[in-house]
């Protein structure tokens, strides 16, 4: 057992971080900005209603997966509502303003009396230069994402784009009178399509690089079985890793690029987060990021166990198993 000092021969694997210069100041996410997310409608206010669905609950869904990812990015994000509520548009304009959020963004969906009408399109307040920057920006990103007639970037005068005291757009993500629409806008893939359309649109208006979130590590799990050990990397979306041996084979390595790391609750040396797992297989698992790229480190009890790791899609995790 080498259960004494683990942690001193755990910072010997700092050998393994590279030592790079400062980071650039360019801002490369949206840490710093706050950012309101209005979904439309909402309790006893269904919105339009046609083809069996109901604006209010695409709406939602819709703003849940903007504010996801965006939150991933490092924006502040405020919701006007986050269930099935009613909440009035003054007091959206209230909780926008109030918040000292930087844009708004209201998703809504359209109807019409006549059901060929069918596309996305996006508003802005009349003659405003931002809210037509950040409108246009969007509805291109979004002509990318979805297979939607796009019509177009439009001024109205709708109360939430005239009161915000921030730059306002309100998307209109199809039509729910048009059954192909419907086949879109209700179903989850292409929602989360719209969703990263108004990231990436977001990223252009901010001038941040239009990039995915960077992935992150939200937790790690572990347990002894019959005959392994598992280890179970939560993250917040899918990533790329690589796994070696290190250390006369006593350390198995889970290397992660381009990835963050989140509070583990773990004990902490400053550098490496660590924590003693009981079991006699892995006695001790480390994590920390450096420059961008997450290490998790196994501490093995016998030099070079068999391990197999391997992600499941979804949720996304990676997940390594530890024989013996
Ligand atoms: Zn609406």
């Amino acid at each position: 057992m080498r259960r004494v000092g683990a942690l001193v021969i755990a910072l010997v694997l700092l050998s393994l971080i590279p030592v790079f210069g400062s980071v650039s100041a360019t801002q490369t996410n949206l840490s710093g900005y706050t950012i309101c997310v209005d979904a439309g409608h909402g309790g006893t206010d269904p919105g339009a209603v046609a083809n069996g669905v109901e604006e209010k609950n695409i709406n939602l869904a819709i703003a849940l997966k903007v504010a996801k990812l965006l939150e991933e990015d490092g924006a502040k994000v405020v919701l006007t509502r986050d269930g099935d509520y009613f909440v009035t548009l003054s007091d959206r304009v209230k909780i926008a303003n109030s918040a000292g959020c930087d844009i708004f963004i209201s998703i809504h969906a359209n109807a019409a009396s006549d059901t060929s009408a069918s596309g996305f399109e996006v508003y802005h307040y009349y003659g405003s230069a931002k809210g037509n920057l950040l409108a246009t920006y969007v509805d291109e990103e979004i002509a990318k994402e979805i297979p939607l007639k796009n019509r177009g970037v439009k001024e109205a005068g709708f109360y939430v784009l005239k009161y915000t005291s921030m730059p306002a757009i309100l998307i209109e993500t199809g039509f729910v009178t048009n059954s192909y629409d419907v086949s879109i806008i209700t179903n989850e893939s292409y929602q989360w399509r719209y969703a990263y359309a108004i990231l990436y649109g977001v990223q252009r208006y901010f001038g941040v690089p239009v990039h995915d979130p960077v992935p992150t590590v939200t937790d790690i799990r572990f347990a002894q079985h019959n005959g392994y050990f598992r280890v179970v990397l939560d993250m917040s979306q899918k990533a790329d890793y690589s796994t070696f041996y290190y250390y006369y084979g006593y350390y198995i390595v889970v290397e992660i690029p381009n990835a963050k790391l989140a509070d583990l609750g773990w004990s902490s040396d400053g550098t490496w987060q660590y924590t003693g797992t009981g079991s006699e297989t892995v006695p001790y698992i480390y994590a920390t990021e450096y420059n961008g790229t997450v290490y998790i480190v196994l501490e093995l009890n016998t030099p070079y166990l068999d391990y197999n790791a391997f992600t499941l899609s979804n949720p996304h995790r990676i997940v390594i198993d530890v024989y013996g």
